[in-house]
Formats: C-alpha cells, sequence, structure tokens
C-alpha cells in the first residue's frame, strides 16, 4: 500500500516524553521516543503509527507522513493517555542525479524532538505480526536495523501473556556491526530476559567488514542453522516473520534457496506458507 492510500484523517496528539539515542556514539543515530497519545486510539502490539511532519512553509507538501512500529507494549496510564515507544534511525540519502545529500525529512524531524514537544500523530495501522493462537506455534523472526521494533514488542507480549506457550521462538537480529544492533548490544540487551526459556534463541547477523558497507551475513547466520530453519519451515505450525529495509527481502531470498538447495521447492514452501498467512513481511 502506497504512503498516500492510509487514511490519515483521525488524527491525535501526542507529547513527547522522553528521547534518547540508543545507538553508541560514531555509529549510526537511532533514537528511542517515548510518546504520550491523549487518546486511546484502540492500539495493537505489532501495530504502526502515522506521524504527521510539517512541510516546507514556502513549497512542496505541507505536510510529510511516516510508518513508525511500536517497539514495546502500549501503556494505559491512569488518565486514559497511551504511553508507545518507537524507534527512529535518523536518515539521509544522495540524490541519485544531483548526487546532493538530503535529510530525510521525518526521521530528522522525530529525532530533533525534545521532552514536552507535541506532535501529530495518526492510525493505528497494520497486524503483520499477529501472535499465533496455537500454543506450539514455532516463531521464525528476521529484522534488521530498526525491524527489530516489532519483534521486541511481540516477544514481550508472547511470554508476559502466554506463559504456555511452548513453541520455538528463533530470532535473527541483522546490523552492520556489534555497536549498531539495536536493544540488543553490550550496554543494552533487552532480550537477555529471555535467553534462560528453553524455547528461546537469538542469532545475531553482521556484517563481515562493516566500515566497507558490505552487506549483512545473513547467509552465515541462517545457514549455519540452516537444517533447523529449513526443519522448523516444514513444520505447518511455523509462522516467518520479517522485517527491517526492503533490499533484505531479497538477500533473505537467496539464502533460502541455498539452504534448501531446490529453487522449486523453496518456491512452493514459501507460496504455501504466504497463503497460510503464516509468512508476513514488513520491508521499507
Ligand atoms: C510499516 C512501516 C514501519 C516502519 N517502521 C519504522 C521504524 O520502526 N523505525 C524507522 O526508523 N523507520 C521505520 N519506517 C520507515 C519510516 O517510515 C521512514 O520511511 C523513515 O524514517 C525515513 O523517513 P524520512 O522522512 O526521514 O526520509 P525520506 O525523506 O522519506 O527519505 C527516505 C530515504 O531513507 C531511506 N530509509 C528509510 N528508512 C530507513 C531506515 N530505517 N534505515 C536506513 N535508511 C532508510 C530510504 O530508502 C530513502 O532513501 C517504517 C516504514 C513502514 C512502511
Amino acid at each position: 500500500m502506497r504512503l498516500r492510500d492510509y487514511d490519515t484523517s483521525t488524527r491525535y496528539t501526542a507529547t513527547v516524553v522522553s528521547t534518547q539515542r540508543i545507538t553508541p556514539e560514531l555509529t549510526d543515530e537511532v533514537r528511542e521516543l517515548e510518546l504520550d497519545v491523549h487518546r486511546d486510539f484502540g492500539f495493537k502490539v505489532g501495530q504502526s503509527i502515522g506521524i504527521l511532519v510539517p512541510g516546507d512553509v514556502d513549497f512542496g507538501p505541507k505536510e510529510h507522513f511516516r510508518l513508525y512500529t511500536v517497539a514495546d507494549l502500549p501503556e494505559v496510564n491512569h488518565n486514559g493517555d497511551v504511553r508507545l515507544k518507537i524507534c527512529v534511525k535518523r536518515v539521509h540519502y544522495i540524490d541519485d542525479y544531483s548526487g546532493e545529500r538530503f535529510e530525510g525529512r521525518a526521521s530528522n524531524f522525530l529525532c530533533d524532538l525534545k521532552e514536552g514537544d507535541d506532535i501529530t500523530v495518526s492510525g493505528p495501522y497494520g497486524l503483520p505480526f499477529a501472535l499465533p493462537k496455537e500454543k506450539d506455534a514455532n516463531l521464525i523472526l528476521i529484522g534488521m536495523g530498526t525491524g527489530i521494533a516489532p519483534f521486541r514488542a511481540l516477544v514481550k507480549q508472547l511470554y508476559k501473556e502466554r506463559p504456555d506457550f511452548k513453541g520455538a521462538v528463533r530470532l535473527f537480529h541483522g546490523a552492520r556491526s556489534g555497536l549498531e544492533m539495536i536493544y540488543q548490544n553490550d550496554e543494552l540487551d533487552d532480550f537477555a530476559q529471555y535467553y534462560d526459556k528453553e524455547t528461546f534463541r537469538a542469532f545475531k547477523a553482521l556484517s563481515p567488514r562493516p566500515h566497507w558497507e558490505d552487506p549483512i551475513a545473513w547467509d552465515n547466520a541462517l545457514e549455519e542453522r540452516g537444517a533447523e530453519v529449513w526443519s522448523l519451515m516444514n513444520d505447518a505450525r511455523t509462522y516467518v516473520y520479517i522485517a527491517g529495509q526492503e533490499r533484505m527481502g531479497e538477500a533473505l531470498d537467496k539464502v533460502f534457496r541455498k539452504i534448501v538447495g531446490d529453487d522449486e521447492l523453496w518456491e512452493r514452501r514459501k507460496a504455501e506458507m504466504v497463503a497460510g498467512r503464516r509468512w508476513a513481511e514488513l520491508l521499507y
């Protein structure tokens, strides 16, 4: 769905409660923003919210609309406000024609906000990664960069609300370097609380040469566990959820083809999972 097709007519004001950088200096900046949305707007874990950013006063669109996945369980405050966390990577891009560097509109706006600032939000939107109903379902979660956000919320929800859950959870988390691994680095490892759970395993996929912008080695991380991953994919109770930047879709497809070793078989299995709503992607 294109951004312009989203319904943004119902809007809410949200106040920034806190903003903190969650990646070390000298790496790409990712900030976690805590927002109080001043209305219980029916948000569910796994959904995204819309942010409406003011445009240029003189020319161009009057506002810009962008989506952000919520990175934690929501909390409803005593006054009915909904407290949400989002993590935002400050992005810039180089124009293909002019070679000029531009700052990403919304991400820079959000990363520059201060405590107490008010912003306009809309939504919630989408629910690509719902928790399976079966208590013995398996989850293969593959998140890159800020794509880890929905899985952080999902894993928390799973172990909080479903104590009887028995399935395997395999989290593959990709980043250029260990330092850029948000929510799972030396200073802050949000997933550590699940490491002693028999059902939970987390694996890191890093770039072999982060300073050269080499692609993330999904093949190493996934291929090393290829036999287990493929055996889980052959189990009708397994759900595969993928989130992150668009380019990871193609990279993962290559890895899965290699693991399976038979293109036709891989395409058939993936089509079955998609049709059974057991394969969902959120790529941006
Ligand atoms: C459903 C959905 C959920 C999303 N969730 C998140 C989220 O949780 N956190 C988040 O930071 N972004 C998320 N995004 C991306 C976000 O909506 C914006 O596209 C992003 O912040 C860039 O917007 P901008 O206005 O700053 O940049 P623009 O002015 O729109 O420029 C975009 C440029 O930045 C690149 N880009 C976009 N996102 C990233 C990124 N995360 N890392 C590196 N390069 C990028 C694009 O390829 C493009 O070249 C999500 C997108 C979708 C569709």
